[in-house]
């Protein structure tokens, strides 16, 4: 049996809130370094053997291993981030860097994204080294700089340059763990798979000239706005995936609404009739293309006609579409301005997804049903990006996981990802630690 590990998940979010490692996607920012230092001194008084890895001054990642006694066994990773992203403190109603517990919830950035599950893995890991758990596989606890930033400076330099320190068959990340009731039971969400990135900058070129005399000029910034209207009003072909598929069942939507969501021709309609905003946002993206334009550089002065205008657009791929369907696309919204555009790729990752069918989901599903009797698990595809694609991209079975409370809904999790008022309920804390300990000892013990 597992002893009751809340109090110490609870304090180790607490004080890696409090370490406030706001990823503002500048080198300099992050300063991952504090939560590392204190995920270092925690995980050593366990015996465990701790490396660090510090690409960038500041931006420190953690290994930490306990090394199966059977080559033949397989190895899981848990990675968590370290980093949160900043906030907005006008919008909370508490200090979004306190990490107060307040009537049974712990407040502040990163409660749900994602050092709620971080501090929580660090606490099973170092219970198991505490206990003198000796596994058949080898477990790896991985807590990574910059995931919010892309994992520049964190996950993707640590899996380039030292794979063998990390290298998985099987890795537990973030976004995943929602518990939904349903008529057979409850249904748990199980990440499987990401949409790609197309970051993508639009220069729209124009010809200098007098702003005193603007009659029949070539203005850049004219003809910028009507590329942006035409990327908004763009609607790319609608497309279903098997992970929307079983999601969609997930929904808590009517029958004939969900029957719509599933339609490839009626999906749209079926987004801009949902009363739930962030049911249809998440039904758009799940089944199409997006396209976002998010920011614009552009002129020089108020009296001088723009030659130049820069708009950056948030473009996203469904699972199986790639670089070209990307350029046919923006073609097809651009149209007959495309003469006027020059298209260059900021960043850019392909949309990855791991089998459903596996040993993994196997004993996910074992050990979510010690909590949740009767529950399933029902894979989905997160809109985001996670550090998970790393490892896809090596051959590794990589879910989005943890493991909720009924009292924290689809809606909630959205709501605080990134937002305001960001808090967990330490009900969903306790279950995520014990979760992640009986995992790995149902896997590789
Ligand atoms: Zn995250």
């Amino acid at each position: 049996m597992t002893p009751d590990l809340t109090g110490e998940v609870t304090e180790l979010l607490q004080h890696m809130i409090r370490n406030a490692c706001v990823n503002d996607g500048t080198p300099e920012s992050g300063e991952e370094l504090r939560n590392a230092d204190l995920l270092h001194t925690y995980l050593e008084g366990a015996g465990l053997e701790v490396e660090q890895y510090e690409p960038t001054p500041g931006r420190a990642s953690l290994v930490a291993r306990i090394e199966g006694s059977d080559p033949a066994a397989p190895t899981l990773c848990l990675m968590g981030h370290t980093d949160v992203v900043p906030v907005t403190p006008d919008g909370w109603t508490r200090d979004p860097f306190g990490g107060e517990l307040v009537d049974g919830e712990v407040w502040g950035r990163g409660a749900i994204d994602m050092l709620n599950l971080t501090s929580s893995m660090a606490v099973a890991v170092h219970h198991l080294a505490r206990s003198g758990f000796r596994p058949r596989g080898t477990v790896v606890y991985f807590a990574v700089a910059d995931e919010e930033a892309g994992g520049v400076h964190g996950a993707e330099w640590v899996t380039a340059h030292h794979y063998d320190a990390v290298r998985a068959d099987f890795v537990l990340s973030e976004s995943g763990g929602l518990v939904r009731p349903s008529g057979s039971g409850r249904l748990v969400t199980l990440t499987t798979g990401e949409k790609g990135i197309a970051w993508t900058r639009l220069r729209v070129r124009g010809t200098p000239g007098h702003g005193s005399t603007p009659f029949g000029t070539d203005n850049a910034l004219v003809k910028a706005a009507q590329v942006v209207g035409r990327i908004a009003a763009y609607r790319p072909q609608a497309r279903i995936t098997d992970a929307w598929r079983s999601f969609a069942a997930a929904l808590d939507v009517s029958d004939e609404e969900r029957a719509a969501l599933l339609d490839p021709d009626r999906v749209y309609d079926a987004c801009v009739a949902l009363p739930d905003q962030r049911t249809a946002k998440l039904a758009h993206a799940c089944t199409h293309m997006t396209f976002s334009p998010n920011v614009v550089h552009g002129g020089v002065k108020t009296n001088v006609i723009p030659d130049v205008v820069d708009i950056d657009v948030d473009i996203r791929l469904l699972p199986g579409e790639t670089p070209d369907d990307v350029t046919a696309n923006l073609a097809a919204a651009i149209g007959d301005l495309a003469s006027a555009v020059e298209v260059t790729t900021l960043q850019a990752a392909l949309p990855t997804a791991s089998p459903f069918d596996s040993r993994l989901r196997e004993v996910l599903e074992i050990v979510v049903r010690r909590t949740y009797p009767n529950a399933s698990l029902v894979p989905r595809l997160t809109t985001g990006g996670t550090d998970l694609r790393f490892f896809r991209d090596k051959g590794a079975v990589s879910y989005g996981f943890g493991l909720f409370s009924e009292g924290v809904t689809f809606e909630d999790f959205a709501g605080r990802f990134h937002g305001n008022d960001e808090r967990v309920d330490v009900e969903s804390l306790r279950l995520t630690t014990d979760m992640w300990v009986d995992v790995v000892r149902e896997l590789i013990g």
